[in-house]
Protein backbone atom coordinates (compact mmCIF):
# COMPACT_ATOMS: atom_id res chain seq x y z
CA UNK A 1 0.00 0.00 0.00
CA UNK A 2 1.11 3.38 -0.71
CA UNK A 3 0.57 7.01 1.12
CA UNK A 4 -1.63 7.55 -1.20
CA UNK A 5 -3.78 4.60 -1.13
CA UNK A 6 -3.68 4.45 2.75
CA UNK A 7 -4.86 8.29 2.42
CA UNK A 8 -7.85 7.21 0.44
CA UNK A 9 -9.04 4.13 2.50
CA UNK A 10 -8.99 5.48 5.83
CA UNK A 11 -11.33 8.54 4.27
CA UNK A 12 -14.06 6.45 4.14
CA UNK A 13 -12.95 4.08 7.46
CA UNK A 14 -16.31 3.80 9.64
CA UNK A 15 -15.06 1.66 12.43
CA UNK A 16 -15.74 3.91 15.21
CA UNK A 17 -19.73 4.45 15.32
CA UNK A 18 -20.15 7.02 18.32
CA UNK A 19 -16.96 8.97 16.15
CA UNK A 20 -18.65 8.79 13.27
CA UNK A 21 -21.74 10.35 14.75
CA UNK A 22 -20.05 13.20 16.21
CA UNK A 23 -18.29 14.11 13.50
CA UNK A 24 -21.31 13.78 11.04
CA UNK A 25 -23.55 15.90 13.15
CA UNK A 26 -20.85 18.55 13.58
CA UNK A 27 -20.39 18.84 10.49
CA UNK A 28 -24.27 19.08 9.90
CA UNK A 29 -24.84 21.53 12.56
CA UNK A 30 -21.53 24.14 12.15
CA UNK A 31 -20.75 26.25 13.86
CA UNK A 32 -21.72 30.26 13.41
CA UNK A 33 -19.08 32.01 12.35
CA UNK A 34 -18.50 28.60 9.50
CA UNK A 35 -21.91 27.98 9.05
CA UNK A 36 -21.41 29.17 5.13
CA UNK A 37 -18.59 26.50 4.66
CA UNK A 38 -19.04 22.85 3.84
CA UNK A 39 -16.93 20.63 6.78
CA UNK A 40 -14.93 17.92 5.69
CA UNK A 41 -17.03 15.78 8.53
CA UNK A 42 -14.69 12.71 7.69
CA UNK A 43 -11.26 11.00 9.23
CA UNK A 44 -8.49 13.57 8.87
CA UNK A 45 -5.26 11.76 6.85
CA UNK A 46 -1.59 12.26 7.67
CA UNK A 47 -0.16 14.86 5.76
CA UNK A 48 3.50 16.41 4.75
CA UNK A 49 6.27 15.00 3.52
CA UNK A 50 6.50 11.77 2.41
CA UNK A 51 9.59 10.48 3.23
CA UNK A 52 9.66 12.89 6.39
CA UNK A 53 12.85 12.86 8.98
CA UNK A 54 10.22 13.84 11.76
CA UNK A 55 6.74 12.60 12.69
CA UNK A 56 4.44 14.70 14.60
CA UNK A 57 1.85 13.07 16.54
CA UNK A 58 -1.71 14.66 17.98
CA UNK A 59 -4.55 13.90 19.51
CA UNK A 60 -7.04 14.03 17.30
CA UNK A 61 -8.69 16.24 15.00
CA UNK A 62 -10.71 19.67 16.57
CA UNK A 63 -14.53 19.32 15.72
CA UNK A 64 -14.42 22.99 14.31
CA UNK A 65 -10.65 22.83 12.62
CA UNK A 66 -9.19 19.64 11.17
CA UNK A 67 -13.09 18.22 10.95
CA UNK A 68 -13.99 21.42 9.22
CA UNK A 69 -10.97 21.77 6.87
CA UNK A 70 -9.97 18.29 6.42
CA UNK A 71 -6.50 19.09 7.11
CA UNK A 72 -4.58 18.01 10.68
CA UNK A 73 -4.25 21.07 12.89
CA UNK A 74 -5.60 23.54 10.54
CA UNK A 75 -8.27 26.18 11.56
CA UNK A 76 -8.00 26.20 14.92
CA UNK A 77 -6.13 27.63 17.72
CA UNK A 78 -3.83 24.64 18.11
CA UNK A 79 -2.43 25.21 14.71
CA UNK A 80 -2.06 28.37 15.21
CA UNK A 81 0.24 27.83 18.08
CA UNK A 82 2.03 24.68 16.40
CA UNK A 83 2.17 25.85 12.91
CA UNK A 84 3.94 29.15 13.70
CA UNK A 85 6.50 27.16 15.74
CA UNK A 86 7.13 24.86 12.82
CA UNK A 87 7.60 27.83 11.30
CA UNK A 88 10.10 29.25 12.94
CA UNK A 89 11.99 25.90 13.00
CA UNK A 90 11.81 25.54 9.67
CA UNK A 91 9.75 22.42 9.13
CA UNK A 92 6.61 24.85 7.74
CA UNK A 93 6.99 27.15 4.56
CA UNK A 94 4.29 29.55 6.25
CA UNK A 95 3.82 30.50 10.07
CA UNK A 96 -0.05 29.86 9.73
CA UNK A 97 -2.51 26.76 8.12
CA UNK A 98 -5.97 28.20 7.42
CA UNK A 99 -7.20 25.79 4.89
CA UNK A 100 -6.30 23.30 2.23
CA UNK A 101 -4.87 25.09 -0.73
CA UNK A 102 -3.65 27.54 1.32
CA UNK A 103 0.19 27.24 0.53
CA UNK A 104 1.04 26.07 3.44
CA UNK A 105 3.40 22.89 3.48
CA UNK A 106 5.45 21.08 5.90
CA UNK A 107 9.39 20.06 4.87
CA UNK A 108 10.96 17.08 5.97
CA UNK A 109 7.83 16.66 8.48
CA UNK A 110 4.69 14.62 8.74
CA UNK A 111 1.83 14.88 10.84
CA UNK A 112 -0.87 12.69 12.30
CA UNK A 113 -3.51 12.17 14.55
CA UNK A 114 -3.49 9.27 17.12
CA UNK A 115 -7.25 8.95 16.48
CA UNK A 116 -8.17 10.07 13.01
CA UNK A 117 -11.93 11.49 13.86
CA UNK A 118 -13.09 14.52 15.84
CA UNK A 119 -14.22 12.93 19.25
CA UNK A 120 -16.61 15.09 21.58
CA UNK A 121 -14.98 16.98 24.06
CA UNK A 122 -11.43 15.88 22.62
CA UNK A 123 -11.39 12.69 24.36
CA UNK A 124 -11.20 9.50 22.61
CA UNK A 125 -12.21 6.68 24.56
CA UNK A 126 -9.46 4.14 24.80
CA UNK A 127 -10.87 1.21 22.46
CA UNK A 128 -11.42 4.03 19.94
CA UNK A 129 -8.05 4.59 20.05
CA UNK A 130 -6.53 0.92 19.94
CA UNK A 131 -8.97 0.69 16.81
CA UNK A 132 -7.28 3.36 15.02
CA UNK A 133 -3.86 2.47 16.01
CA UNK A 134 -4.52 0.62 12.74
CA UNK A 135 -4.13 3.50 10.48
CA UNK A 136 -0.77 4.55 12.65
CA UNK A 137 0.59 1.40 12.38
CA UNK A 138 0.18 1.35 8.32
CA UNK A 139 1.33 4.51 8.22
CA UNK A 140 4.49 4.62 10.74
CA UNK A 141 5.94 1.41 8.55
CA UNK A 142 5.09 3.44 5.19
CA UNK A 143 7.47 6.32 6.48
CA UNK A 144 9.88 4.19 8.59
CA UNK A 145 12.26 4.01 6.49
CA UNK A 146 13.59 8.06 6.41
CA UNK A 147 12.46 8.78 10.00
CA UNK A 148 14.65 10.04 12.71
CA UNK A 149 12.57 11.50 15.41
CA UNK A 150 8.87 11.44 16.50
CA UNK A 151 7.32 14.32 18.17
CA UNK A 152 4.39 13.30 20.93
CA UNK A 153 1.95 16.19 21.43
CA UNK A 154 0.66 15.78 24.55
CA UNK A 155 0.45 12.08 26.59
CA UNK A 156 -2.84 10.94 25.11
CA UNK A 157 -0.28 10.61 21.59
CA UNK A 158 2.69 9.41 23.72
CA UNK A 159 0.78 6.22 25.24
CA UNK A 160 -0.89 5.87 22.29
CA UNK A 161 2.50 5.18 20.14
CA UNK A 162 3.64 2.30 22.24
CA UNK A 163 1.64 0.03 20.95
CA UNK A 164 2.35 1.16 17.77
CA UNK A 165 5.67 0.85 17.80
CA UNK A 166 5.75 -2.18 19.32
CA UNK A 167 3.56 -3.80 16.06
CA UNK A 168 5.89 -1.60 13.88
CA UNK A 169 8.50 -3.67 15.08
CA UNK A 170 10.71 -1.19 17.58
CA UNK A 171 12.20 -2.72 20.80
CA UNK A 172 10.70 -0.96 23.91
CA UNK A 173 12.13 -0.13 27.29
CA UNK A 174 10.73 -1.66 30.33
CA UNK A 175 9.20 0.08 32.32
CA UNK A 176 7.83 2.72 29.78
CA UNK A 177 9.38 5.98 30.40
CA UNK A 178 7.02 8.47 31.11
CA UNK A 179 5.62 11.59 29.45
CA UNK A 180 6.96 15.24 30.04
CA UNK A 181 7.73 17.84 27.91
CA UNK A 182 11.67 17.46 26.53
CA UNK A 183 11.43 13.90 27.48
CA UNK A 184 13.23 11.61 25.15
CA UNK A 185 13.87 7.96 24.55
CA UNK A 186 15.73 6.06 21.68
CA UNK A 187 14.15 3.32 19.84
CA UNK A 188 15.65 0.72 17.29
CA UNK A 189 13.93 -1.47 15.35
CA UNK A 190 15.02 -3.65 12.02
CA UNK A 191 13.33 -0.75 9.58
CA UNK A 192 15.38 1.97 11.49
CA UNK A 193 18.47 0.15 12.81
CA UNK A 194 19.90 3.83 13.55
CA UNK A 195 17.57 4.39 16.02
CA UNK A 196 14.20 6.69 16.29
CA UNK A 197 14.36 9.06 18.74
CA UNK A 198 11.15 10.00 20.41
CA UNK A 199 10.28 12.83 22.06
CA UNK A 200 8.03 14.16 24.36
CA UNK A 201 6.03 18.00 24.39
CA UNK A 202 3.27 19.55 25.72
CA UNK A 203 0.31 19.71 23.56
CA UNK A 204 -0.44 22.88 22.35
CA UNK A 205 -4.05 23.59 23.50
CA UNK A 206 -5.49 26.35 24.44
CA UNK A 207 -5.89 25.23 27.76
CA UNK A 208 -1.60 24.85 27.80
CA UNK A 209 -1.26 27.92 25.64
CA UNK A 210 -3.36 30.54 27.34
CA UNK A 211 -2.29 29.56 30.76
CA UNK A 212 1.08 29.52 29.99
CA UNK A 213 2.22 25.54 30.52
CA UNK A 214 3.21 25.79 26.79
CA UNK A 215 4.66 28.69 25.36
CA UNK A 216 6.73 29.39 21.74
CA UNK A 217 9.97 29.27 23.96
CA UNK A 218 9.19 25.75 24.61
CA UNK A 219 7.65 24.59 21.55
CA UNK A 220 10.44 26.40 19.44
CA UNK A 221 13.11 24.49 21.93
CA UNK A 222 11.39 21.02 20.79
CA UNK A 223 11.04 21.64 17.27
CA UNK A 224 15.07 22.97 17.60
CA UNK A 225 15.99 19.63 19.07
CA UNK A 226 13.84 17.61 16.82
CA UNK A 227 16.00 19.10 13.40
CA UNK A 228 19.63 18.85 15.50
CA UNK A 229 18.42 14.92 15.91
CA UNK A 230 17.24 14.70 12.70
CA UNK A 231 20.12 15.59 11.09
CA UNK A 232 18.87 19.14 9.82
CA UNK A 233 20.81 21.97 8.94
CA UNK A 234 19.83 24.57 11.62
CA UNK A 235 17.71 27.77 10.73
CA UNK A 236 18.58 30.94 11.15
S1 LIG B 1 -11.26 7.16 14.60
FE1 LIG B 1 -9.96 6.02 13.18
S2 LIG B 1 -10.72 3.89 13.25
FE2 LIG B 1 -12.31 5.22 14.17
S3 LIG B 1 -13.71 5.72 12.46
FE3 LIG B 1 -12.17 7.35 12.57
S4 LIG B 1 -10.54 6.73 11.15
FE4 LIG B 1 -11.80 4.92 11.57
Amino acid sequence: MTLRELTARQSVCRACPRLVAWREEVALIRRRAFRDEPYWGRPIPGWGSERPRLLIVGLAPAAHGGNRTGRIFTGDRSGDFLFASLYRTGFAVQPTSVAAGDGQRLVDARMVAAVRCAPPDNKPEPSERDTCAAWLVAELRLVAADLKVIVCLGGFAWQAMWPVLSRCGFALPRPRPAFGHGAEVRLTSAQAPDGVLLIGCYHPSQQNTFTGRVTPAMLDAIFTRARTAAGLAATG
